[in-house]
């Protein structure tokens, strides 16, 4: 564990990165005396006024970085407003997060405070306003990627500071990793390899919904090419492989990527299986090298598979006494030859920068054509336009599973509170909501759509657009019709896995693989309200900066509204555990 030591012996607080987590432990909160007190202006310096929302839900941290005296010093980076801060009361383990809304309290403040809470938000921690302070745990997610540089770093251990260039420049490394910047910046995508012939083998099957977390390297132990294809496609050998690459580097695909090859055992339905055109003697040509480095390059940034899961066919899991492949491709018929050309060829590559113009650009998928509902004379074709759109629906629910009981993770929870807070109590259609938005619109104010999760899916299932009545309100019959054919956890579920979360997006899980870099599933409260702001605000290809900006504020404004409607927004559903791993 590293220490940052506070520079500033005032700041009695230490404040550690673990992980890319910044974390500040036992600390003192108080809460802001804003609205009490006749010369406190009560606005904060991000510009809110904390005496026109007394209910405000918010907290402050002394950062440095502000030029601001009583702040400068201290070990806590600037962090951008709205940055969403999780506090933990120390004795009740009750946990909260807050935007940053302010800055403070000073290292002159009597409380030896190290956080300012929203009154609203230090009830809610469980503190007494009247008592004045409680003892807390703050953290800061991915707080690190905000350090500017590494301050002087403590062996915790031992206590004293020992920064040795090595271990500073290991650091600064560290930190640049994990650079937000580089977090929102557009993620490399490596092109995919020229393949010479698509020839489809028979010997396949489904993963069965099994995701792909493997690449097994094989050698053909024939000498040509062909032989191996022809084999592949004789349904007989029981055999076959995504991919062949031939000496001289081209590239054969015989097996899609979404079926699962007949290659290595137990371990097909997770894995991508490549095929060098070899004999049990022969290395790998340097064309076919090259090649083979692209398409396992290719492959593990496609699919996120782990550098570690890049293995010889005899080393993988279950294959071990059944063959010799790969043979000499590698030179030595070892694993840790195998690992050695994958770490040359492979994670280097995967690691090294590229130029932002061979960032892949994908944009929304085409809405189909606008929505027209034929003749009402002619009931029949509006009978089948009806079919076609409950089949579209249907081909994009995803059914529960029946063993586990069904617990709503932080996504669905942000997603309802954000899009739709009645979701588990109204059938598809808000009738509150669309009253509010119609006289909201009557009367000349800013009025959203009132639109359902329910409609969302229906929406995005469908592929209608067209900002008309029409369809707003055939969209809003399809939502009523599918309330009895499935569950509402159904709807939800089915609707993030197709909702569009920006350029290339197309998913819950895709969004939070590119700006977490995990699973959907397994996103805490504040990534998962980032998640769930991006369905307002997809990411763009461009502008950045501000999408951010407003995606972050939606964010909050999220995890406010949880916060503060705990409890009625789960419906029948359990909440899955929501901190931590
Ligand atoms: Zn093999």
């Amino acid at each position: 564990m590293r220490v940052i030591q506070p520079r500033d012996p005032a700041f009695k607080f230490v404040v550690e990165a673990i992980g890319d987590d910044l974390v500040i432990r036992n600390v003192t909160a108080t809460w802001f005396s804003g609205p009490g007190d006749p010369s406190d202006t009560g606005r904060t310096a991000s510009g809110v006024s904390t005496r026109d929302n007394p209910k405000l839900l918010g907290c402050a941290l002394p950062m440095d970085g502000f030029r601001f005296h009583k702040t400068d010093g201290s070990p806590i980076p600037k962090l951008p407003w709205g940055t969403l801060v999780r506090v933990v009361n120390r004795i009740s383990g009750q946990t909260e997060s807050f935007p940053l809304i302010d800055l403070g309290p000073s290292k002159y403040a009597t409380s030896g405070a190290a956080i300012d809470l929203t009154a609203t938000a230090f009830t809610l921690l469980g503190g007494n306003t009247d008592d004045g302070v409680i003892q807390v745990d703050v953290i800061v997610p991915r707080g690190v990627s905000f350090l500017p540089k590494p301050l002087a770093v403590v062996d915790h251990e031992q206590g004293t500071p020992k920064i040795s260039p090595a271990e500073r420049k290991r650091l600064s490394w560290v930190l640049r990793a994990f650079d937000v910047r580089a977090i929102f910046r557009s993620k490399r995508t490596i092109a995919k390899p020229a393949i010479k012939s698509f020839i489809e083998s028979p010997n396949c099957s489904s993963r069965n919904g099994t995701s792909i977390d493997m690449i097994v390297l094989h050698c053909t132990t024939a000498a040509t090419a062909g032989g191996t294809i022809n084999w592949f496609l004789n349904r007989k050998s029981q055999v076959s492989a995504h991919y062949i690459v031939d000496k001289n580097g081209e590239i054969y695909q015989m097996v899609r990527d979404e079926c699962s090859a007949w290659h290595a055992k137990a371990m097909n339905s997770r894995s991508i299986g490549i095929e060098h055109v070899a004999t049990a003697t022969d290395r790998l040509t340097d064309a076919q090298s090259q090649a083979s480095a692209h398409l396992v390059c290719w492959l593990a940034a496609a699919y996120g598979i782990p550098v570690a899961n890049v293995m010889g066919h005899k080393f993988a899991p279950g294959n071990e006494r059944t063959t010799g492949c790969p043979n000499h491709l590698f030179g030595d018929t070892t694993a840790g030859a195998v690992a050695e050309w994958v770490s040359t060829n492979v994670a280097n590559a995967l690691g090294s920068k590229e130029s932002r113009r061979s960032c892949r650009v994908v944009a929304e998928p085409v809405a189909r054509k606008t929505l027209q509902l034929p003749g009402w004379a002619k009931p029949s074709t509006w009978l089948a336009r009806l079919q076609s759109d409950l089949l579209r629906i249907h081909q994009n629910v995803r059914p529960l599973p029946h063993s586990s009981a069904a617990a709503l993770t932080a996504l669905e929870l942000m997603t309802i509170a954000l899009e739709d807070r009645r979701f588990f109590y109204h059938p598809g259609i808000d009738v509150r909501s669309i009253v509010r938005e119609t006289i909201r619109a009557l009367t000349g104010r800013k009025h959203g759509g009132a639109s359902t999760i329910d409609m969302q899916f229906v929406r995005t299932a469908t592929g209608f657009r067209a900002p008309t009545i029409t369809r707003k309100i055939y969209e809003a019959f399809l939502a009523l019709m599918i309330q009895s054919r499935y569950k509402k956890l159904e709807i939800l579920r089915s609707y993030l896995a197709c909702a569009f979360f920006g350029s290339g997006l197309i998913g819950a899980d895709a969004a939070a693989q590119r700006i977490f870099n995990k699973n959907a599933d397994r996103l805490a409260i504040e990534e998962a309200s980032f998640i769930s702001a991006m369905l307002a605000y997809p990411r763009p290809l461009h502008g950045l900066p501000r999408w951010e900006l407003r995606a972050r504020r939606r964010a909050a404004y999220a995890v406010a509204v949880f916060t503060l409607r705990k409890g009625r927004l789960n419906g029948p559903y359990e909440i899955a555990p929501l901190e931590g791993e």
